[in-house]
């Protein structure tokens, strides 16, 4: 028998994977999408008419940070091997006239090719004599059985639910869990370089925009693409039919940066992007059934998406030592 299922393959999922493998027990790691990542998504530009055809663009988190020493030795690493790029320090700040000045905070940390890659390089880092990777498979119903757990009809010592609680509580109800709210995320593609010198600017008391990233400055390529993110009160509006979000989120990016019409756009819906708030603890575990994922950790990010499946992963290595 397998010990544990860790259903999300998302980097929440994949750092409690790995450190269950790093404690001997067995895991089969199943995620519902095609790629892993998760939320840490890359979409590759395709019919778009523009010489950006191929290129990678980060469509869900726009990059992250590493103050924590654990999750700062894992980035480390990617940067030693090029897998990670120190992005910026500084994002101009804006509100729905335009630019107003910068403000500089921690370093922000992207990838060349894609934020999901890194992700996948942590997955090809799993031992394949302990850990299976399943996907696209989409886990359908959890039950405890006996000691342990029976996920889609197969028995485990114990299952690990690592992502969105929405998508999570379809399997197993959490009374407790925080609400989750939507992001439409624009990419426009555009002719040329013609706005300002910028990496991202965050958009404050705008209807729309809540971010704007520069995603030839953050990836590094310099090519003339931007991916705007909405906030969540106006995403509710456009769940059903996202592309109905464009014609506002290119006014407002209009607006701001000065810039016309791209030469192609896509809007990304994200029905769960972020939890209205995370909970202190770093993981849920009650019985065999554990949580983990960015709405715990106290902040909603992925770096704390990391420290919340790594700890998930060695909480219950010792739960079932
Ligand atoms: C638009 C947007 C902007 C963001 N910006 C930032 C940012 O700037 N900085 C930052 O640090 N973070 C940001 N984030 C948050 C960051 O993406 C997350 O914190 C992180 O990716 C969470 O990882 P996770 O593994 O917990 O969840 P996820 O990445 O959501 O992974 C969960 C996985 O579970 C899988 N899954 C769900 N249900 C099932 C099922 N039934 N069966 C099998 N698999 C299932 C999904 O396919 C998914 O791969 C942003 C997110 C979004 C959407």
């Amino acid at each position: 028998m397998t010990d544990i299922a860790v259903v999300g393959g998302g980097i929440s999922g994949v750092a409690c994977a790995a450190a269950l493998a790093r404690a001997g027990l067995s895991v089969d790691l199943l995620d519902k999408g095609h790629r892993l990542g998760g939320r840490l998504a890359a979409q590759t530009l395709r019919d778009t008419g523009t010489p950006y055809d191929g290129r990678l663009v980060d469509v869900g988190a726009s990059y992250f940070v590493a103050d924590d020493p654990g999750f700062a030795a894992v980035v480390d690493d990617w940067l030693e091997r090029g897998l990670a790029r120190r992005w910026t320090d500084t994002f101009h700040l804006a509100d729905a006239s335009g630019l107003h000045g910068t403000k500089t905070g921690p370093w922000r940390f992207a990838a060349p090719r894609g934020l999901r890659s890194l992700v996948e390089d942590l997955a090809a880092q799993l031992p394949s004599d302990l850990v299976a990777i399943a996907h696209p498979r989409d886990v359908e119903s959890v039950q405890t059985a006996g000691d342990g757990v029976r996920v889609d009809g197969r028995d485990y010592r114990a299952v690990a639910l690592c992502g969105p609680d929405p998508q999570m509580d379809r399997l197993v109800p959490d009374p407790q869990a925080p609400m989750w709210e939507p992001v439409m995320a624009l990419t426009a593609v555009m002719a040329e370089r013609d706005w300002v010198d910028m990496d991202g600017a965050f958009v404050n008391d705008d209807a729309v925009l809540t971010f704007i990233a520069d995603d030839g400055r953050r990836r590094g390529d310099d090519a003339p693409v931007l991916v705007a993110h909405s906030g969540p009160v106006f995403a509710a509006g456009h769940l059903d039919e996202p592309m109905t979000a464009a014609p506002m989120m290119l006014a407002a990016l209009e607006r701001i940066l000065g810039i016309g019409n791209p030469d192609w756009f896509s809007v990304k819906r994200w029905t769960y992007a972020r939890p209205a708030f995370a909970r202190l603890d770093e993981f849920g575990l009650e019985g065999r059934i554990g949580r983990a994922g960015d709405a715990w950790c106290g902040e909603p990010r992925t770096q704390s998406a990391w420290i919340s499946g790594n700890a998930l992963g060695q909480a219950l290595a010792a739960e079932l030592a």
